[in-house]
């Protein structure tokens, strides 16, 4: 018996916080988008971590990098400045609007840093009154008290006594509640720029376009959480390049370290001298093994070759779903954008997301769901058509176990 097979997943409900429900076997190798459990059983992954492993598994460039690294130094704390930091935050503000970048350690103290930020920008440049932080329902930033109450999801938020205040929540896409609710009093605007947790839902361009034009008539901050839509996810580096409205944050997580967990917060000049020394800090943000890995991963994906090869994975994929709800018809509706992507539920299989997450599971394929009623795809960047065809093939033979 190998040290691998000793370890149960019996042991989860002994030894671990409940606050997870995680799969009956575990994972010990990966390589590409193929991974296998301890007891060697085969699967491809269409989850990729969700939409994390950006690269799939143990790729050269993410191996090379974290190896370098880890014979050079680990940690330094923010005392110190670190080469690696310094170089992802160069690259990072040559590919996008940013002009400064803040490193956290996740999606949501990026988000958290976020907020933050335009809370203080708010009270230094306009007073007190102008506090209001507008979202949107079903949106999705993070678990921290704050992060996690802007979420538009009171199921995450609830059962904590008092929440933070001065956060008001409208339907995504809804242009009548943003005129109504938006005003003077308003400092920031948070959004996905394609809502991910909350079920895959695309913004229409012409609400995004009035989001930013309301937010500059009111002299709010607009907010981009692309924590799980950016670092090539939609097939552009950042999903607003392609939206043609450009926020005044955004934050990156998720696929930036491609399995390294690392965040950051991008803004402007302008913005970010708001954050003098003290003002907020993190132990590891920054820490130069997530950067090296972080540089690596960016440096790879921003490569107008793994871009480009986005849509045509994005087209294999959707073309194979559309042929087993042809086959089976269980789909209401394939959406989302690049490998983003979110296949819904028609009446007749309404709430079984997770049982074909499960009997794909069995079958050797690696999913994820959005609710109950959208079955989630968040493969590789560099996914192969023959792993996204197998991944099809396992898909069809656990959808027919359940008809
Ligand atoms: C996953 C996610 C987060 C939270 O990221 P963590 O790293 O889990 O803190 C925030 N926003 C969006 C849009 C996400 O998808």
């Amino acid at each position: 018996m190998s040290v691998d097979t000793q370890v149960q997943r019996s042991w989860f409900e002994d030894v671990m916080v409940p606050c997870y429900n995680p799969m009956e076997m575990i994972p010990v190798r990966g390589q590409g988008s193929v991974v296998w459990d301890q007891q060697g059983k085969e699967y491809i992954d269409f989850a990729g971590g969700i939409a994390v492993s950006c690269l799939g598994h143990c790729h050269p460039v993410m191996v090379e990098a974290l190896m370098e690294q880890a014979n050079k130094i680990w940690h330094l704390s923010n005392v110190m400045t670190n080469e690696p930091a310094l170089r992802l935050a160069k690259k990072l503000t040559e590919i996008s609007f940013a002009e400064k970048v803040f490193f956290a350690n996740s999606g949501a103290e990026a988000n958290e840093a976020a907020l933050k930020l335009a809370r203080r920008w708010a009270k230094e440049t306009h007073g007190e009154e102008k506090s209001e932080i507008i979202a949107f329902t079903q949106g999705f930033h993070g678990r921290t008290f704050f992060t996690v109450t802007v979420g538009g999801q009171p199921a995450y938020s609830d059962g904590f006594g008092p929440k933070p205040g001065g956060i008001t929540h409208i339907p995504y896409n809804d242009l009548e509640a943003l005129k109504a609710h938006l005003s003077d009093k308003t400092c920031a605007v948070m959004m996905e720029p394609l809502q991910g947790e909350g079920g895959v839902v695309s913004p229409d361009p012409e609400f995004v376009q009035a989001v930013r034009d309301l937010c500059d008539q009111h002299h709010a901050l607009l907010i981009f959480d692309e924590v799980q839509t950016g670092n090539g996810r939609t097939g552009h580096f950042y999903a607003y390049q392609e939206l043609g409205v450009t926020p005044d944050i955004l934050s990156t997580a998720k696929s930036l370290g491609g399995g390294f967990p690392i965040g950051a917060m991008l803004t402007t000049t302008e913005l970010a001298q708001h954050m003098k020394p003290g003002v907020h800090g993190s132990t590891y943000g920054g820490n130069p093994l997530a950067c090296a890995v972080a540089e690596a991963v960016v440096n790879h994906i921003s490569q107008p070759s793994v871009l480009q090869g986005v849509a045509e994975r994005e087209q294999w994929l959707k073309q194979g779903l559309s042929g087993l709800n042809d086959k089976y018809g269980l789909f209401a509706d394939i959406r989302g954008k690049g490998l983003l992507i979110g296949a819904e539920l028609n009446d007749e299989w309404k709430g079984r997301a997770r049982d074909i997450l499960v009997a794909a599971g069995q079958h050797g394929l690696l999913l994820l769901v959005a609710g109950a009623n959208v079955v989630r795809f968040t493969p590789s960047l560099v996914i192969t058509q023959k792993e996204i065809a197998q991944g099809l093939e396992k898909l069809d033979q656990a959808i027919a176990s359940l008809v």
